[in-house]
């Protein structure tokens, strides 16, 4: 089978690797689509040392952990049928430990992932544990919608985290591959949704899935001037990472309310925290998801659009493309696609589908 192999920094190859087989608890897929997202990019610049130690696993270094696909082999134990299209949450957890035990398997202290310890969704067959899968059609989702049920996951964990209900003023800084799917999460619960971005494709997408308000942002500019007259918020999302983004956010939050952590902040922030302590703020973070909560809720997300998701994941690349058009507009924060999926058993570009033949 074909598989896209990371060997170092910068050197990703498709090879030739022996299709897997299904062990105990485990189903392999046929991968009908995998998404890339800026974590693939930043593991494509650092390869395996860019990895957390609990996640440098044996090589090879198979990336890839927003997949679905078609169950084509079944371990012993496991419940899934042959055919049946699944999304994959790509956590994989103990279920003993004192978390699991709790049900947070996100802090899981075995937690792993597929696409960084455990070989990934970018190849044409994954073998994977059930326990990390969800069965699609019960909510309505079909074709490509399947492979978003990571990314929408991760977005309803953070909607969750932030306690989101109806009524809510929520302030969305970054409307990127987390933040379109938390527009369409939080707008779903009820609330009043600001987006904050500095592209305004991305705003206008924004619109389309929910957004009452959005603010187009200049990247030398004073956010906190822009975010003006349009507060307080009850609920502050910061997806992007970025500091002026999070230091308006805090500002810019009513009494009583959270601030919910889903960008990666690689460097120290310097934080108020007078404002944290009188303010009787929640300073929330999150890590990934909830398999077995978070991503069922994610698929009922994603099926209530009507119109499905061809403006998020416009097109299906091959394999080959991976790097040049996926990986590397990411990187090089140039991608002019909220989500590019990858057919690892395509040949060519194709558009959005709603609907894919079953692999034979
Ligand atoms: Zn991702
Ligand atoms: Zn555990």
């Amino acid at each position: 089978m074909k598989a896209a192999v990371i060997h170092g920094p910068g050197d990703l190859r498709i090879e030739e690797l022996p299709r897997p087989s299904a062990g105990p608890g485990e189903v392999v897929l046929q991968v009908t689509g995998a998404g890339v997202c800026g974590s693939d990019a930043w593991l494509y610049r650092a390869g395996f040392d860019g990895l957390p130690a609990r996640e440098q696993g044996p090589a090879p270094l198979v990336p890839g952990h927003e997949f679905a696909g078609v169950v084509v082999e079944t371990g012993p134990g496991t419940t899934l049928e042959l055919g049946e299209l699944v999304a994959d949450g790509a956590g994989v957890s103990c279920g003993t430990c004192a978390r699991c035990r709790e049900g947070r398997t996100n802090l899981c202290e075995q937690y792993r992932t597929l696409g960084a310890y455990h070989r990934g969704g970018l190849a044409e067959f994954v073998a994977v544990p059930e326990a990390t899968c969800v069965r699609v059609a019960p909510f309505g989702v079909s074709g490509d919608d399947a492979a978003l049920g990571q990314p929408m996951s991760i977005a309803h964990h953070g909607v969750s985290r932030g306690r989101v209900a109806e009524g809510d003023r929520v302030l969305l800084m970054g409307a990127g591959g987390v933040g379109a799917f938390a527009v369409w999460a939080a707008h779903q619960r009820g609330a009043e949704v600001t987006v904050v971005d500095t592209d305004p494709e991305r705003l206008a997408l924004a619109e389309r899935l929910g957004a009452a308000t959005t603010i187009l942002s200049y990247p030398d500019g004073d956010l906190a001037e822009q975010l003006a007259g349009h507060g307080p918020w009850t609920v502050a999302l910061e997806t992007t990472g970025a500091d002026a983004p999070l230091q308006a956010a805090f500002r810019a939050l009513e009494r009583g309310s959270r601030l919910v952590l889903l960008g990666m902040h690689h460097e120290p922030r310097a934080l108020d925290l007078t404002w944290a302590t009188y303010g009787e703020l929640d300073l929330l973070g999150t890590q990934a998801h909830v398999c077995g909560v978070d991503l069922p809720a994610a698929l009922d997300l994603l099926g209530r659009r009507a119109e499905g998701w061809a403006d998020v994941a416009p097109v299906v690349l091959p394999l080959d493309r991976l790097v040049e058009d996926a990986l590397l507009p990411l990187a090089e924060g140039r991608s002019r696609r909220v989500k590019s999926l990858i057919d690892p058993s395509g040949s060519v570009e194709r558009p959005y589908r709603r609907d894919l033949p079953v692999p034979a």
